[in-house]
């Protein structure tokens, strides 16, 4: 069974309910999450129920050894990861064997995780899972529990194998949510052969947070990466440090409308024309929330907490070695505020009347000036206003508010808190101590945050799941609430701001996986061989290929085929052979040089372009500058550094086509599916000033070609169909080209993958086409199943392609259409109308 809903929702009921029954019925559970800390905080509330017979435990790398063997043989509610499940639980079923003679259930919690490669190394784990039980004669119940997802029944089967009923339907209450879509605008700013560059969508972010907060709205503010986060919380609490000064050195009386030198520069107050379409924010009659409502009301706490310290940088508590991020980093652009920029489409008011609290100070004061923020966000570190300007002010007001105290309601969340710390967190959020949090999405699991009036989106989050998920964050008490996604620079945020269609009334992504791809079923079959020796019977349960797969393990010599089936016979652990979190090979190992540190590990052919000698790395939100990478001996040595510049490298790509699976007509051309051979060569990288986006050079570099045998989706057009392009003086190479980008930064809309999870080519003529042609390719070893999606859903897709580059208002290409910030080729050639024109021809007869 499949339960498919929204956020709080009430899914872990509907699994907890069968699995403590089926506990004090005297079975056991196996409960999988992708994280520790979520496991963590479901022990936390199984022990809460306060059920003696229930024995819950989690089994992960954090736990002692001297307690495993309780868990193994008493515990009746074990919460693990697949992680654990694949290196520890299963190779050793044997120690297991009552824990699995009993299991009732499987509960596999958040499972819309298991997407794209990982998905699919779970996929084969959870066959495994299934084998070793039957094994013991059990036979459980999977009950999946994810996010919204389209057709989650397919996605279930795809994942364990097993046919899936499927739930969907979500009757819990909620308030509505206007959502309100947000682009910031072009700057005077240029950026890569002249570009323009659009306002940072942090530095967007940081101005709602702000205001939203002056507001009395509870905000969260969703940011990429951890320095994003915390530029935002600064440049926000930056912005209330203004709001203070001006406030107490004017010393207003609390009847006083509003400070003589406001200069607002808010986005809130723009085009109150277009407002976007759900709910009917209350309040309609009032004062924008920007106007100063007048404030009467006095503080009565003395001096309130000031640093929620756990809440800030604490380097001790960082040292959580994990899975590397993808290098992907804030966004360049300018800080500057400029009213005359800010012609937003679309804009939000807040919805729902935001209650004031006894202890609130100021509600709704803004004197946010442009010059004055310029400076404060070149230095994002400025501290508050002095608190001596306020001891003298209005002395015959002894009630006056505590304007100091208003950068305070702001602060910044990363990944790696302990429980505490993030119990603590939850409490300042809920008590209103603190207003507005900046924080990665690390959020999304492990900190339970309701209560909640508005979310800040910035850059779009991947997908329209995750989008509903962290709109979902707000609204409390059934009341309404806001969501503002705020686009970068980028053509998959740009057109889905021009296109609310395809947010609204759309079906969120279906999660692909591709548990037939042979590079990550074949380790998962010699695991599995090593935990019971395969037999011909067994075949079926890892699917269609695994006999060929099989043949290919015994020429190898890794599986050995005897009468009675196939044997690892090897010393080593067969389970090595499975990198589940990587793209396959020998991982590089970063390590901080200053202290030995191990930071993580990143798969090989992601560390030449997230590792290199140079680049800025990022580690659960945490900015490191690669020193060395030595690919030799498997490290990427780093240290701890804070430069202004993103780094993003650039290579060259070759393709040829090994086996065309598919072919269908597309238009005039022909659209095709099939296995490719990619080889990648990673050249140089490019640093980009961090808030300007301003160019700051080209570094080369020396890394080896790789090879990569991956699948790809590929469409080629006729001479015929091109020859009038031409004579229309269209660089068909440019055309092609620019296609190729656009259509690598909208396939994330039909698959649930990233647009560093795929890679293109594009070229005017193919040595092995004969035409124009352009590739995108999976770029994980043996495929992980985008470009498969692709193929199904190219009409859509390229259709949605063409409207990115047309919606966007640049005349010649930016980032936000056609430009990518990992081309090999600097962005040359790009022709922009000329890539309008090209799909208009793929595409016209469709
Ligand atoms: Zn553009
Ligand atoms: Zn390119």
């Amino acid at each position: 069974m499949i339960i498919s809903t929204g956020t709080a929702s009430g899914k872990s009921l509907a699994y907890l309910t069968p699995a403590v029954a089926s506990c004090l019925d005297g079975g056991t559970i196996l409960y999988l999450t992708p994280t520790k800390a979520l496991a963590a905080d479901q022990l936390r509330g199984l022990r809460e129920l306060r059920i003696t017979q229930l024995r819950a435990a989690c089994f992960d790398g954090d736990t002692p050894f001297e307690e495993r063997t309780w868990v193994r043989q008493h515990a009746n509610y074990v919460l693990t990861n697949p992680d654990m499940l694949h290196r520890s639980i299963l190779p050793r079923h044997a120690q297991w064997s009552s824990f699995f003679r009993r299991l009732r259930m499987v509960v596999v919690d958040e499972c819309h995780g298991y997407r794209g490669v990982f998905g699919s190394h779970v996929a084969q784990i959870l066959r495994r899972l299934r084998r070793v039980c039957a094994r013991y004669g059990s036979r459980p119940t999977f009950l999946l529990a994810s996010a919204t997802a389209s057709e989650p029944g397919a996605f279930g089967m795809r994942l364990t194998g097993l046919e899936m009923d499927e739930v969907t339907v979500d009757t819990s209450p909620k308030g509505s949510t206007t959502i309100a879509l947000w682009e910031p605008p072009l700057t005077e700013l240029r950026g890569e052969g002249g570009a323009p560059v659009r306002r940072t969508a942090t530095a967007e972010a940081a101005d709602l947070l702000a205001d939203l907060v002056l507001a009395d709205v509870r905000t969260l503010a969703f940011v990429r990466s951890r320095r994003g986060a915390e530029t935002v919380a600064l440049t926000a609490r930056a912005k209330l440090a203004d709001v203070a000064f001006s406030l107490s050195t004017h010393h207003p009386r609390p009847s006083t409308p509003r400070h003589p030198t406001t200069a607002s520069t808010t986005p809130l107050e723009t085009d109150p024309t277009h407002r976007p379409d759900t709910a009917e924010p209350a309040g309609n009659t009032q004062p924008g929330p920007l106007e100063p409502a007048p404030t009467t009301h006095h503080p009565t706490e003395p001096a309130r907490t000031v640093q929620p310290t756990p809440l800030e940088t604490d380097p001790a508590l960082t040292h959580h070695p994990g899975t590397a991020e993808p290098a992907d980093t804030t966004q360049p652009g300018p800080l500057v505020s400029d009213p005359a920029l800010s012609h937003q489409p679309g804009t939000a008011e807040p919805a729902g009347p935001a209650t004031p609290e006894p202890s609130r100070t100021a509600s709704g004061y803004s004197t946010t000036d442009p010059a004055v923020s310029t400076s404060e966000h070149e230095s994002p570190a400025t501290e508050p206003a002095p608190e001596s300007s306020l001891t003298w002010a209005l002395p015959d007001v002894p009630a006056q508010p505590d304007w100091t105290d208003l950068p305070n309601r702001i602060a910044a969340y990363r990944a790696g808190y302990l429980a505490e710390d993030r119990r603590l967190l939850e409490k300042a959020l809920r008590s209103g101590t603190i207003m507005g949090l900046a924080t990665t999405n690390a959020l999304e699991l492990g900190v339970d945050v309701s209560g909640l009036d508005a979310v800040l989106i910035a850059g779009w989050p991947g997908t329209r799941a995750s989008l509903w998920q962290q709109a979902g964050r707000a609204g409390r008490d059934g009341q309404d609430a806001l969501a503002v996604l705020i686009a970068r620079d980028d053509p998959l945020d740009t057109y889905l701001v021009h296109h609310p269609q395809a947010l609204f009334g759309q079906p969120v992504e279906a999660i692909v996986l591709d548990p037939d791809n042979p590079y990550v079923l074949g380790p998962h079959l010699c695991a599995a061989a090593a935990e019971i020796p395969l037999t011909d019977d067994d075949l079926p349960i890892f699917g269609t290929t695994t006999s060929t797969v099989l043949d290919d393990l015994v020429s190898q010599g890794l599986l050995r085929r005897r009468t009675a089936g196939w044997f690892w016979t090897k010393r080593e652990r067969a389970t090595d052979l499975a990198d589940i979190r990587g793209g396959g090979g020998a991982p590089i190992q970063v390590v901080e040089s200053s202290t030995g540190r191990l930071l993580g590990s990143v798969d090989e052919p992601s560390a030449h372009t997230t590792v290199h000698t140079g680049a800025v790395y990022l580690h659960q939100g945490e900015t490191f500058l690669v020193e060395l990478l030595d690919l030799e001996a498997g490290v990427a040595l780093v240290s701890s550094a804070t430069p202004d510049f993103t780094t993003f490298a650039r290579d060259i790509t070759d393709i040829s086509i090994l086996a065309t699976q598919r072919s269908q007509p597309l238009g005039p051309g022909t659209l095709h599916f099939g296995e490719v051979e990619v080889t990648r060569q990673v050249v140089s990288y490019l640093k980009r000033r961090l808030q300007s986006g301003e160019m700051l050079g080209d570094e080369p570099l020396d890394l080896p070609p790789r090879t990569l045998r991956t699948r790809a989706v590929w469409w080629t057009l006729p001479a015929s169909a091109v020859a009038p392009l031409a004579e229309a003086g269209i660089d068909l190479g440019g055309a092609a080209h620019a296609a190729e980008h656009a259509s690598i930064g909208l396939l994330p809309l039909f698959a649930t993958c990233d647009r560093w999870d795929i890679g293109g080519v594009s070229t005017e003529l193919h040595a092995d086409t004969g035409l124009l042609t352009v590739f995108v390719y999976d770029g994980h070893e043996g495929g992980a199943g985008f470009a498969e999606r692709g193929y199904a859903r190219a009409v859509d897709w390229l259709t949605a392609t063409r409207e990115a580059i047309t919606s966007c208002e640049c005349e010649r290409g930016c980032p936000s259409c056609i430009q990518s910030p990992k081309c090999g080729n600097g962005n040359e050639p790009l022709d922009k109308r000329g890539a309008v024109r090209l799909l208009n021809t793929l595409l016209s007869s469709q």
